[in-house]
């Protein structure tokens, strides 16, 4: 018999209620959750409980913890012997759940999670396994393979789940799922995740779980009157980035409610917006009552323009001055959205709600359009020019109102401007010019890139903490049962093709206003060229190109990467001249220069840099979200060691006497 639970608790338990162990609830606190998310509260019970499971989730809504943390009470790490299977459609959410395993698993020691995947070395695959894993991540064609090779063995399997069933059926993987599901003890216990229920999955179901749970967050539908919703799609810029732009340029904005997922990343981001001179502070369910009440009072009086919250903290707020709800991570499920717009459009005021939503989160864009019955228009992001005019002309209209002002009392302030303009024989224009300067340190009037943004991204995940090896980032292929072959991978270039050791910057048509990342230039390079990971040297993404170092390559090889297709283009790859104009720069402020000056440790590589942050983070607390120290990561020994992501190094922040004195 199914039972089925439509709806999420009332009251949301919380992760002792659930039944967790003491060093998950402190890996949790940890890690900044507050809450479960409602398909964690209805699904950890079931599977702690041993029961089958049959969850209609979708990503974002937290699913991989609700059955992580399960698999992770339940596992005997005396022994190295798989014990839990998850199978995912894609390499990435492979690595994705694979990582998320770690982390919850940081004070659990003798534990292992091993991700395998098509298009990874056999060999490196064949030695990991041979050393053994608890807990094995992979997608289809892989894993049984392996298991055909008899090098997989799941005679101690007790645990399997099926991670977004639906896009596996999408992919055709379904036959090669039930051919793994059939080749697995029959005593397992078997949870499957899927976005929809189609037939094919529900019969899956039906063949392979017993018994099984059925937890559904079904959306109610509610009115959102007096709130506009729109929706940015995150690509090309960073979220901060992003953030700043809107908040810079929206029309109307009185005070801005920014939603986040955990405790840490509300101070993460309220201290980056209030080191860009916004009025902004967190709210979050760590700080005591009387802190939480005098930040929502700063809110209330105007000492306080944005608050970054968790859906908890933020419960039940009623500051009629919000004027905009910013969804900077996306809700858990469409209850927690209308919640958190509900925060504005109060005491009869119109309100705006924007939410960020990732390429892969769209699904849940159109629960909450089905569920707030109207449609989310998306918004075109403003440009950093506009944002940069704006701030021009709002600080003229500041400089207008101080010269307004009564308080000022000019005659003061001239007779100090004067002494300068004497004393050091300049004009009062070149005085006026450095008090600007000043004013807008902090928040500068040029807007510009964010700093290290590529490398940010470039930190190309990898479990072992070494670069990845010929790694593929297309999915498995279906495969006939019983062919070996290894559809994905193109056989490696032999290393003496670059014997000459000569390296070469090429160009790509790619960058990042076709949403391309370093991970997908890595992967379609190792992959589709058999270019090893190693040899892959720096990435530096433009707006509308990227370039890439590598060793020298022959033109028949050369001829094979222009034709891969990365982002629906073709790379067009073709050697990069270092003369070729790179996108203007412009001269970066003192806030930029100094932290410059705190990360001259260049890493070389992606994963050398992901290695130090991961120390970093770990010194900090192991906090969940990586600090990115870095920027200026090229290689000391390079021409343009100058240039990261299309900026200038160049400090700009000569003084201004001596700036004249060059002239
Ligand atoms: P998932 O749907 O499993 O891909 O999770 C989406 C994101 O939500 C991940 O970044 C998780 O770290 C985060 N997350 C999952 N559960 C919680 C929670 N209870 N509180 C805060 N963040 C969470």
């Amino acid at each position: 018999m199914m039972t089925e639970t439509s709806h999420p608790p009332t009251a949301m338990p919380s992760f002792e209620q659930l039944g967790l162990p003491d060093h998950l609830l402190a890996t949790l606190a940890e890690v900044g959750y507050e809450t479960p998310s409602p398909i964690q509260a209805m699904c950890i019970p079931h599977l702690l409980a041993g029961h089958d499971l049959l969850g209609e989730a979708q990503t974002g809504t937290g699913k991989t913890a609700a059955f992580a943390l399960p698999i992770l009470v339940r596992l005997d790490l005396a022994s190295k012997e798989p014990q839990a299977l998850v199978l995912t459609p894609t390499r990435e959410l492979a690595l994705q759940v694979s990582e998320a395993f770690t982390r919850y698993a940081r004070h659990l020691r003798n534990f292992h999670v091993l991700p395998i995947y098509g298009g990874q070395s056999m060999v490196v695959q064949l030695r990991q396994l041979a050393r053994g894993a608890q807990v094995i991540v992979g997608t289809p064609g892989r894993i049984m393979d392996h298991l055909e090779r008899g090098s997989l063995k799941f005679d101690a399997l007790s645990m399997l789940v099926l991670d977004e069933a639906d896009e596996m059926l999408r992919m055709g993987f379904i036959d090669d799922v039930e051919w793994i599901l059939e080749h697995t003890p029959s005593t397992r216990q078997t949870a499957l995740f899927s976005a929809t229920l189609p037939a094919a999955i529900r019969g899956v179901a039906h063949r392979h779980l017993r018994e099984p749970e059925e937890v559904r967050i079904r959306a109610a539908t509610t009115t959102v009157e007096k709130i506009r919703q729109r929706y940015w799609l995150v690509r090309g810029v960073d979220k901060l980035d992003a953030l700043t732009r809107i908040l810079d340029a929206e029309e109307k904005l009185d005070a801005a409610l920014v939603f986040v997922r955990t405790k840490i990343g509300t101070e993460e981001l309220a201290d980056k917006l209030a080191a860009r001179g916004y009025a902004a502070a967190a709210l979050n369910g760590d700080m005591t009552q009387g802190l939480r009440e005098r930040v929502i009072e700063q809110l209330k009086n105007g000492s306080l323009d944005i608050v970054v919250a968790t859906d908890v903290a933020a419960r039940g707020i009623d500051v009629p001055r919000i004027s905009h709800v910013i969804n900077y991570d996306i809700p858990y499920d469409t209850e927690a959205y209308v919640h958190r717009i509900g925060r504005t459009g109060r005491a009869g005021r119109e309100g705006v709600a924007i939410l960020f939503v990732a390429p892969r989160e769209r699904r849940m864009l159109k629960s909450i359009e089905h569920a707030t019955r109207q449609p989310i228009e998306p918004i075109a992001l403003p440009s950093r020019e506009d944002v940069s005019s704006l701030r021009i002309s709002q600080f003229k209209q500041k400089v207008l109102d101080t010269l307004a002002d009564p308080d000022m009392e000019p005659g003061f302030f001239m007779n100090v401007v004067e002494e300068i303009v004497e004393e050091n024989d300049l004009s009062s224009r070149e005085v006026a010019a450095a008090l600007a300067y000043l004013v807008q340190v902090g928040r500068p009037l040029q807007i510009e890139e964010e700093e290290g943004r590529g490398w940010e991204q470039a930190t190309v995940l990898h479990p072992q903490g070494k670069p990845p090896r010929r790694e593929s980032f297309v999915a498995d292929a279906p495969r006939t049962r019983g062919a070996r072959r290894d559809r994905n991978t193109t056989d490696a270039v032999p290393e003496k093709v670059f014997a000459s050791g000569k390296t070469q910057r090429y160009r790509i048509a790619v960058g990042r206003d076709h949403g391309v990342t370093p991970r997908e230039i890595v992967g379609a390079i190792a992959n589709e060229g058999g270019i090893e990971g190693k040899l892959i040297g720096q990435i530096d993404l433009f707006n509308d190109f990227s370039t890439v170092e590598l060793p020298a390559l022959p033109s028949g090889l050369l001829a094979t990467l222009k034709r891969i297709v990365v982002c629906n283009r073709p790379l067009d790859m073709r050697p990069f001249r270092e003369d070729e104009a790179l996108p203007a720069r412009r001269p970066r402020s003192a806030v930029d220069s100094r932290r410059d000056d705190r990360s001259h440790k260049a890493a070389a590589k992606p994963w050398e840099k992901q290695a130090r942050e991961k120390q970093v983070q770990e010194k900090r607390g192991g906090r969940e979200k990586w600090i990115s120290r870095s920027s200026g990561e090229s290689r000391p020994s390079r021409k343009n060691a100058v240039q990261q992501g299309g900026r200038s190094f160049t400090n700009h922040t000569t003084s201004w006497k001596k700036r004249r004195e060059q002239k």
